[in-house]
């Protein structure tokens, strides 16, 4: 069953001055995929609930913060499929009013479960897992970000969209789930530059944890891993920070290149690209593509 389509993700390309002629640059994108189940949420909810309808499930219960892009993704997503939907999120003193991103995810159905922040923080134990899964048998649990086995899967289609040829590919990065799912289906000629938007983000450790169900064994992950580019400095102060130069940066790319940007991740890597490219001289044609994973309903400027 297609719910979306991903061929409204187009690759659009980016005019770039004289001074880059060797460079094709074209950014994939993915936050057209769907106004509120955008970019790689999408891309990441597909196989879970691929897998709800096929085990005659009521619906998904996941995890997340009061301005979580995966739990309004996951409330439309499942009001699509005509699945439940459960948000269990980060603080207590949260009501279903307290913002834009959680009215909408009760109004499309999404019951909210508002619990303290040090619960929050144990969500990945087993003990809590095994109550949540007790409290709700009849639904999936999702973990937060839809960072699973099956979001992986869902973001190895990416791949097949993309030009066959890439030099380079640039990718905001959260938990590394679409990181992980770009990287086993790239060539060896192929680049990842990943941007963590978290401040001293242990990257390829993530996806190192990440990638164990997908390749054979240490020395594959680690033959992968090398083609891996962390640009550790670009998170503009960590998680949900931003300063003028960034805001200016994103409106400058919305009239420049027609790219709308966000200001929690893609805003980010897209400088990122763009300071890279700065500083390189390419002899030969180079194919580089940045991923748009969506995140404009909680994160224009
Ligand atoms: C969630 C999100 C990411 C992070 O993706 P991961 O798979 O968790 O690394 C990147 N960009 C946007 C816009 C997001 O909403």
């Amino acid at each position: 069953m297609e719910l979306f389509e991903p061929s409204k993700s187009i690759l659009q390309e980016i005019k770039l001055d004289s001074k880059f002629r060797n460079v094709r640059l074209l950014v994939k994108r993915d936050d057209l995929i769907h106004p509120e189940v955008s970019g790689n949420k999408w891309r990441k909810l597909k196989y879970n609930i691929e897998l709800v309808l096929f085990q005659k499930k009521d619906g998904i219960l996941t995890f997340g913060g009061a301005y979580s892009n995966h739990l309004l993704a996951t409330a439309a997503a499942c009001k699509l499929a005509g699945l439940k939907s459960i948000g269990v999120v980060r603080g207590e003193e949260l009501t279903t009013e307290s913002n834009h991103n959680l009215k909408r995810c009760t109004e499309l159905g999404m019951e909210l479960k508002f619990i303290p922040r040090e619960e929050y923080d144990a969500r990945n134990e087993k003990f809590v897992q095994e109550t949540w899964k007790e409290e709700y048998p009849f639904y999936l649990l999702v973990p937060e970000g839809g960072s699973n086995y099956y979001g992986i899967v869902g973001c190895q289609e990416i791949r097949k969209e993309l030009p066959d040829e890439i030099d380079h590919l640039f990718v905001a990065q959260g938990t590394t789930a679409t990181s992980c799912g770009l990287l086993i289906g790239l060539s060896e000629n192929t680049k990842l530059h990943v941007v963590p938007v978290l401040k001293g983000f242990d990257a390829k450790g993530e996806m190192k944890k990440q990638l164990v169900p997908f390749l054979i064994d240490e020395e594959t992950i680690r033959e992968y891993l090398d083609r891996v580019e962390v640009h550790s400095e670009a998170h503009f102060g960590g998680y949900g920070k931003w300063n003028p130069e960034l805001v200016d940066f994103i409106s400058n790319c919305k009239e420049e290149y027609d790219l709308p940007l966000d200001k929690i991740y893609t805003g980010k890597a897209f400088y990122a690209l763009m300071s890279w490219l700065a500083k390189q001289d390419f002899q030969t044609p180079q194919t580089i593509v940045f991923l748009h994973t969506g995140g404009l309903q909680n994160g224009s400027v």
